[in-house]
């Protein structure tokens, strides 16, 4: 609606430009003395006007010595309640203007009094502001009695005579076209050449009458809007008025004075050329609107609805989309297109939003005839009617059923990766748990051989060569996962703030005896640098830096070195890792950091995987770090590492070393008469047997066991032990559920329990100690940091 109107608008815009340029002369403006009105002034320029602005009414005295009136005089002031424009002045000025200056009064008192004293005072107009530019300027036209562009057009139709003549030539000399027809008859024939804007009829023609004539004309529309003045020596009353209501304007008598007849025709024909450009107006605004309907229907789907929802307009495409014909849906409920594919309130809410005359707006899944189901995105637009009630409802929509169709694949897809990500985290954590299992007896029962003495040193040498290759296969099994892991994103890092010596020293003592064992020296540099913190993850970043320590004395020549570097490079720490070793030839580096690529060593002797270097830029590129390297072949490497700075440290001392440097010893020298019970419940008889043959070294302790929860806590009611180590992974009641069940009886809550499982994923070490495991060890055990751990409890 609102639309409607901006669109009359336009169009009368265009039109009154079209006016505008045939006015032309001076205004004066008078303004209030505290500023002239700029926007006014300017607006009358812009319609080609000459203004003159004046700010006192005293002014107005000499407005009309120049020579010529002013086309009009506006006056845009306010006046104080009760006040009007001073009467006196403007009839002074009138009179010396002889009396043609219209006077526009522009004002924001809208009262009558107001209005009734303006006029009073000589205004020929009072107009509300604010005025439309358009309107203003029409009026001001049409109040200086502007001359129109074209001249008016007259046809003059009576029987020949000398009066004729002279209203003719009266009116070509008013500046008129005049068309002079004798003929009554010819009339309409006449009209199709002479466009004439008035008919002025004689009443007592010979052939017919003026009524008559204007009777015919009256009922044919192509001529029917033009005015009609009856032109007669008729003097009576009764008559003229019987004339008028039957087909005419207006009445004159054939007596009639020249300015009387000018004033009379020209106020017929402007109306009439007003009503021409209106119906303009009306047409081009309706060429537009229906311009803008083509185009609506090209594109969308649209319906029109009652206030119950009925149907009483559908365009082409609803129903082509909907697969019903304009038949089949008009008078129908909107429920006809209803998927049911949203719940009730949906609807609800819709109806809730379009009855109290706002506009819905959302997507909709509608059903076709077929059944299938289709997606609109909808607008739904209430008409309003004067009282301010919806009368139809409009809606336009656009058909968005592939894109809802993406939308739902996409998910789809989404979930399906989730589910997918969620079996590699399984499988991650299955993996680790079978492998490590199997390898725990594997690398058990080899280190037991090996501390055993009383076997000959040749098997004791063959199971450290087992111990060796299942901490090998440890170590890849370890890599792989945490490659994987890597890989689906789920490296969990927790960083926090890590002195650099204490990862250092750390990793060195993990590489030294491998760096002794080929004669390689490590020559640690510019340790006071080590003082520092980096943010990072303590664990990881003592991997990446093993990683590159192991490489750089692996792939290093005998007798080799390895400079260890520590400096600070802007914000960030650097640690490099320089060897003397074999280097990498160019044509091989880009490769360095590729997955399983070993670079041709696959053929040599030192053993590797491929994953170490990829692994290790992972994890410093998850730290917010960054790797890199540089080799001259032939003469050795350097890799560093830069990880941001954490804050710097002044504390000097190395850290706490590693927490496996617990200082137990294998052989006690402590006995007990009475010895401390030991319960390890554990369902893998491998497993069994291992922990069987770790405390048969220790005399003082005395092992029990259970292969089940259930049988493990039967045997605590009964004979509550010094210490339980719990599997996590047993049939029936699991570790965590023995646990609660342990600290629920008032005679074994106190025991501590310790987890002893192949479960090594990140987080499964924290949520054991938080359900109140005193410890949480992992398989495959080490039976030095075992054995520490319960020499620490029990002793
Ligand atoms: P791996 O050592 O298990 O083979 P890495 O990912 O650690 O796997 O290294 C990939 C390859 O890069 C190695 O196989 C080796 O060819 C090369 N490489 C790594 N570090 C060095 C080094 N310091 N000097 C020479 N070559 C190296």
């Amino acid at each position: 609606m609102v639309k409607g109107i901006r669109l009359a608008d336009k169009q009368e815009q265009k039109v009154s430009v079209r006016s505008e340029c045939l006015v032309s002369g001076r205004i004066v403006v008078l303004s209030d003395s505290d500023g002239q009105d700029h926007e006014l002034v300017s607006m009358l320029e812009s319609a080609g006007y000459r203004v003159e602005a004046l700010t006192q009414f005293e002014a107005f005295k000499s407005i009309c010595d120049r020579g010529t009136a002013p086309a009009a005089v506006i006056l845009d002031r306010k006046f104080k309640k009760g006040e009007s424009p001073p009467a006196r002045i403007l009839a002074d000025m009138q009179a010396q203007c002889q009396n043609s200056v219209p006077i526009i009064c522009l004002s924001a008192q809208q009262d009558v009094v107001a209005r009734l004293a303006a006029y009073r005072a000589g205004v020929t107009r009072y107009l509300s502001k604010p005025v439309e530019r358009a309107r203003l300027l029409r009026i001001i036209a049409e109040s200086a009695l502007q001359p129109p562009e074209q001249p008016y057009r007259v046809m003059l139709i009576d029987d020949e005579s000398e009066q004729q003549t002279q209203h003719a030539q009266m009116l070509r000399m008013a500046g008129m076209e005049v068309s002079v027809v004798n003929d009554p008859l010819q009339v309409t024939e006449r009209l199709d050449k002479f466009a004439a804007d008035v008919l002025v009829l004689g009443m007592e023609m010979e052939l017919c009458t003026g009524p008559e004539l204007g009777g015919i004309l009256r009922d044919d529309p192509q001529y029917a809007a033009i005015p009609i003045v009856y032109l007669s020596t008729e003097s009576e009353l009764l008559l003229q008025i019987q004339a008028i209501n039957s087909s005419s304007e207006n009445f004159l008598s054939k007596l009639v004075s020249p300015s009387h007849m000018i004033g009379v025709i020209s106020k017929h024909a402007r109306g009439y050329r007003r009503g021409l450009e209106k119906a303009e107006i009306l047409r081009s605004a309706r060429y537009e609107l229906e311009r803008q309907q083509q185009a609506l229907d090209a594109h969308a789907i649209v319906s029109v609805a009652d206030l119950s929802g009925n149907i009483i307009y559908v365009n082409e495409k609803f129903c082509e989309v909907s697969g019903y014909s304009s038949a089949e849906l008009i008078g129908k409920n909107h429920r006809i297109i209803k998927s049911g594919q949203h719940p009730d309130e949906f609807y609800t809410e819709m109806w809730h939003t379009i009855a109290g005359g706002n506009i819905w707006h959302g997507e909709v899944c509608n059903r076709s005839k077929n059944g299938n189901l289709y997606w609109v995105d909808t607008s739904i637009v209430p008409f309003i009617d004067a009282e301010g009630l919806p009368y139809h409802y409009i809606s336009i929509r656009t058909d968005i059923t592939h894109v809802k169709a993406n939308e739902i694949a996409m998910v789809k897809a989404k979930e399906a990766a989730e589910a997918a990500s969620r079996a590699k985290s399984e499988f991650l954590a299955s993996m680790s748990h079978e492998l490590r299992t199997p390898l725990n007896a594997i690398l058990g029962f080899s280190q037991l051989f090996s501390m055993d003495e009383q076997l000959p040193q040749s098997t004791r040498d063959n199971s450290r060569q087992i111990e060796g290759a299942g901490r090998h296969l440890l170590s890849l099994v370890n890599d792989m996962i945490d490659l994987a892991r890597i890989e689906s994103n789920q490296l969990d890092l927790s960083l926090e703030e890590v002195k650099v010596k204490g990862v250092v020293c750390d990793s060195l003592n993990m590489v030294q005896s491998m760096a002794h064992d080929r004669g390689v020296k490590i020559i640690i540099m510019q340790c006071e640098v080590m003082e520092i913190t980096v943010w990072a993850d303590f664990n990881r970043l003592r991997q990446a830096l093993i990683n590159l320590l192991t490489n750089a004395i692996k792939y290093n020549k005998a007798n080799g070195t390895v400079h260890l570097v520590c400096e600070i490079i802007e914000d960030s720490a650097r640690i490099a890792v320089t060897d003397s070793g074999v280097g990498i030839p160019a044509d091989k580096r880009e490769r360095i950091f590729h997955a399983f690529d070993r670079l041709g060593e696959e053929r040599g002797e030192v053993e590797g995987t491929g994953i170490g270097l990829v692994i290790t830029k992972r994890i410093v590129e998850a730290m917010g770090g960054t790797i890199a390297f540089e080799s001259t072949e032939g003469q050795g490497s350097t890799f560093w590492m830069e990880l941001p700075l954490a804050t710097f440290h002044e504390r000097s001392g190395l850290p706490a070393a590693s927490s496996s440097a617990t200082g137990a010893s294998f052989h006690s020298e402590h006995a007990h008469a009475d010895r401390p019970v030991v319960l390890y419940i554990e369902d893998n008889p491998m497993n069994l047997r291992l922990m069987q043959q770790v405390f048969s070294s220790r005399q003082d302790w005395e092992l029990r066991t259970a292969t089940t929860a259930e049988s493990g806590l039967e045997m605590v009611r009964a004979n509550p032990p010094e210490l339980i180590l719990m599997d996590i992974n047993l049939p029936g009641m699991d570790g965590y559920q023995a646990l609660s069940q342990i600290r629920a009886e008032p005679g074994a809550a106190h025991i501590p329990v310790i987890a002893l499982t192949a479960n090594a994923m990140k987080g499964d070490r924290d949520r054991g100690l938080d359900a109140g495991f005193a410890d949480y060890l992992t398989k495959p055990l080490d039976i030095l940091k075992l054995l520490g751990v319960l020499d620490n409890i029990l002793n």
